[in-house]
């Protein structure tokens, strides 16, 4: 008989059907009732035995974590909690679990802090929490190429190596293979790169949108989907060493259509994971609840995790201009009460706490915030008529602050040109992504969402370390 899991029993089986089912013991209680995970949905199945048929050296055996394979068949359940349940004929143990250190480490079933589980990361997979967490990463990961395939976009790889530095923000991590101890050093007394695995100095990217605006300025809608690589040093709750990015490009589209598709985009997730993953929403709603609880009143949040995503899908985001936004917040409570610890001056660019302000306070719903002074942005960002401003929009989530940033692309080679000389760029290097200026030209826009922002959105986890298995962040890069 071939293994049944754990959701296609509860969704599927009949009693009286004969079943095999393997997972890991979650609980076992009266030396009878044994509560079986796989990891294919936070349910379990409960498996009751006949201790009385049983061997007290096996029943000793089945311990919280060990993994076992049980056949049975298939009853309506006695206890509350469940509609059926396993009645147990045999039972084999995969894989013991020495209880001692199950006492020490594993699932008790009392709760662990998140911080402790980050440091267990096998531990982790095994947690309702987490298991809820990365089936629905899983989930916007398909709801994201889903979305694309849909309307036509080609999926596209960027390179993870690379020569150019998107942003010209020197926040990036070399790569290379020369021996560290015994440089090769040129006459003029620096590195001499040309005896570098590449010939020329190479990072990890930090973004693929120079790249894909090749790939969408022929192929007409393109994305990128892949890790992404800061060596900037913010310890934040926000930031990520490496971290996933979404990044659409699309040829003959201008700001207005970059920021339909975005809304479009962002709504969609969420009501992709809200129509199709209520079993684990569910839990992490109630496991929010239950946190709330232990705060002071003022610091709880108004609306629930599922209010705040039904929220979100139903509402029109808000849309407004960097100039307008600074007036609101240089007429608002904290900055005349000078409670924000940062400046606000035209020309500057926003920080988290100005942000969150708009969003949570001023207008309770996710902001689009447009046209920003040209210099606190990147070099390829379109020029306004304004000469002041450029056509750049960040989306503002409640909670999250910066979800997406993004902006319609200059495609005028002059001012292009001018703008990477006073940017200190250099034209020579950057010749590949002027040629799609050269060469029939158009109006291109695209932007980028960080993956683990979506997710920290959707499953209401506020650390960005705690929605991705394996967090690289500053002094830590464990397993
Ligand atoms: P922030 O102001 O939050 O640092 P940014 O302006 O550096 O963001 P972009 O360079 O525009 O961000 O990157 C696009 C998107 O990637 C951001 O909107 C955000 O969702 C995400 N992102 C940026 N940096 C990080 C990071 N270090 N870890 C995780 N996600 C990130
Ligand atoms: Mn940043």
């Amino acid at each position: 008989m071939k293994r049944k899991k754990v959701i296609d029993i509860l969704e599927s089986s009949k009693v009286g059907d004969n079943i095999i089912v393997k997972g890991w013991v979650r609980a076992f209680r009266s030396n009878r009732f044994i509560q079986i995970n796989d990891g294919s949905t936070i349910k379990n199945i409960q498996a009751v035995i006949d201790f009385e048929h049983f061997d007290d050296s096996l029943l000793k055996r089945i311990s919280i974590a060990s993994s076992v394979s049980v056949s049975g068949e298939i009853v309506d359940s006695q206890g509350a909690g469940q509609s059926i349940e396993i009645k147990v004929n045999s039972i084999e143990i995969i894989g013991d679990a020495n209880p001692e250190e199950v006492q020490k480490t594993v699932m008790q079933p009392k709760k662990h802090s998140l911080e402790f589980l980050r440091e267990q990361s096998h531990l982790r997979f095994r947690t309702n929490t987490f298991g809820a967490v990365f089936r629905i990463r899983h989930a916007l990961a398909f709801a994201i190429h889903k979305f694309f395939n849909d309307r036509g976009f080609y999926y596209i790889h960027t390179p993870i190596i690379t020569g150019s530095d998107a942003e010209g923000a020197g926040e990036m991590f070399k790569v290379t293979n020369l021996d560290l101890l015994n440089l090769p050093i040129t006459d003029d007394g620096v590195i001499d790169y040309k005896k570098d695995f590449f010939g020329k100095p190479v990072n990890l990217t930090v973004s693929g949108q120079l790249e894909a605006e090749l790939g969408a300025m022929g192929l007409g809608q393109v994305y990128t989907f892949g890790p992404t690589f800061r060596a900037e040093n913010s310890n934040t709750s926000r930031h990520l060493s490496e971290f996933w990015m979404i990044e659409p490009e699309v040829a003959f589209s201008d700001l207005i259509d970059n920021m339909d598709l975005t809304e479009e985009f962002l709504k969609y997730l969420i009501k992709y994971i809200l129509e199709n993953h209520s079993d684990d929403l569910n839990f992490l709603n109630d496991r929010e609840l239950n946190e709330q609880k232990l705060k002071p009143k003022n610091e709880r949040s108004d609306l629930g995790l599922k209010e705040r995503l039904e929220f979100v899908v139903n509402n029109k985001f808000k849309r407004l201009t960097y100039t307008d936004a600074i007036d609101i917040l240089l007429k608002s409570k904290p900055f005349k009460k000078k409670k924000f610890k940062y400046d606000i001056k035209w020309g500057v660019d926003l920080q988290s706490e100005h942000e969150r302000y708009l969003v949570e306070k001023e207008f309770k719903c996710p902001v689009i915030l447009t046209d920003y002074p040209s210099e606190i942005k990147a070099f390829y960002m379109r020029q306004n008529d304004d000469g002041k401003t450029v056509a750049a929009m960040d989306v503002l989530f409640p909670g999250i602050g910066e979800i997406v940033g993004g902006s319609q692309r200059e495609e005028r080679i002059d001012i292009l040109k001018s703008k990477i000389i006073e940017f200190n760029l250099s034209e020579k290097e950057l010749h590949w992504y002027l040629d799609i200026r050269k060469f029939g030209t158009a109006p291109h826009a695209g932007f980028g969402l960080g993956f683990e922002r979506i997710v920290m959105f959707v499953t209401g986890m506020t650390n960005i370390r705690d929605v991705i298995p394996f967090p690289r962040t500053p002094q830590n890069a464990d397993f």
